[in-house]
């Protein structure tokens, strides 16, 4: 799911919670990127890895500084795009206070795919596996991208992303 999705979603589980304790907000927003994950969804390819498509999900990370700097921006440009649409929605007050709730909703929403790199370079004795087992465990099996299905789900897969971003948008707007 796009990272522009995550925050989406995760704008609209936080918004009515934005007084509770900033640890709660952080919480449900990451929680938020799990349940959303095990939705089918399409997903854009990062150029700089290479994909296991077996259940194992065992990525590593090419090296070839031209196409992590592309991904770097690609990454940039999504979370900008879903920073600046929470930001709208949420309209906080520029204080510490008004902005910290905002940036633990998308912090807490991108978090689990932020993590990912440390799996694609550290394999031996990472103390964070369990993490990555639960994100593969929550990840919907059925990748509706081209290096996983054909044409058509990618296409339906799109649509639907499109879908699932206009209500999470709706229901932060509410
Ligand atoms: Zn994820």
């Amino acid at each position: 799911m796009t990272l522009t999705t995550h925050i989406a979603i995760a704008t609209a589980v936080t918004k009515p919670i934005m007084r509770a304790h900033p640890f709660f907000i952080f919480l449900f927003a990451f929680l938020s990127h799990y349940a959303a994950d095990a939705i089918p969804h399409w997903d854009y390819h990062l150029c700089s890895v290479n994909e296991d498509t077996s259940e194992k999900r065992d990525h590593t990370l090419k090296n070839d500084p031209k196409l992590i700097g592309y991904d770097l921006l690609k990454v940039a440009f999504d979370i900008t795009i879903g920073s600046t649409l929470s930001f709208i929605l949420l309209r906080p007050e520029l204080t510490f206070a008004g902005l910290l709730p905002v940036a633990l909703t998308i912090l807490g929403g991108i978090l689990p795919d932020m993590l990912q790199p440390i799996f694609w370079l550290w394999k031996k004795n990472n103390p964070f596996t369990l993490l990555k087992k639960f994100h593969n465990f929550m990840h919907s099996n059925l990748i509706l991208r081209k290096e996983y299905v054909g044409p058509k789900l990618v296409l339906a897969g799109k649509i639907f992303q499109v879908f699932i971003l206009g209500c999470a948008l709706f229901f932060a707007s509410l």
